[in-house]
């Protein structure tokens, strides 16, 4: 593992410690379902869409505090479904860089299937 690597894993797991400390200390665990998480995942997802609904202007505090709160959801989703979010996101990229070729990807737009 490079140097980059290690960071960005010290960086999620710092995070993640922070994020279940908050929850811990205040027994939210119980309204943790997968379920319930996955829906607020969704829900900050569109608070954060919100913060562009009228046009290019947007509030950039805005936009950081709810990227933060999709972020938190996805972290309490991946660490309740004992995966961890790290090597998830590195499987991922795998595959898409397998269906997005470099060559055949750079600079365009268009589905796996179409290019
Ligand atoms: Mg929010």
């Amino acid at each position: 593992m490079d140097l980059t690597a290690t960071f960005i894993r010290m960086t999620v797991s710092t995070a993640m410690n922070a994020v279940k400390t908050v929850v811990a200390e205040r027994e939210w665990e119980q309204f943790h379902s997968e379920g319930n998480l996955a829906k607020s995942v969704a829900i900050e997802a569109g608070e954060l869409l919100q913060c562009f609904q009228w046009g290019s202007d947007f509030d950039a505090d805005r936009v950081q505090d709810e990227l933060a709160d999709v972020l938190t959801y996805c972290l309490l989703l991946a660490d309740k479904l004992g995966v961890d979010p790290e090597q998830i996101v590195m499987q991922k990229l795998a595959i898409t860089r397998k269906k997005y070729p470099v060559d055949k990807a750079r600079g365009r737009s268009a589905k796996y299937d179409a290019l």
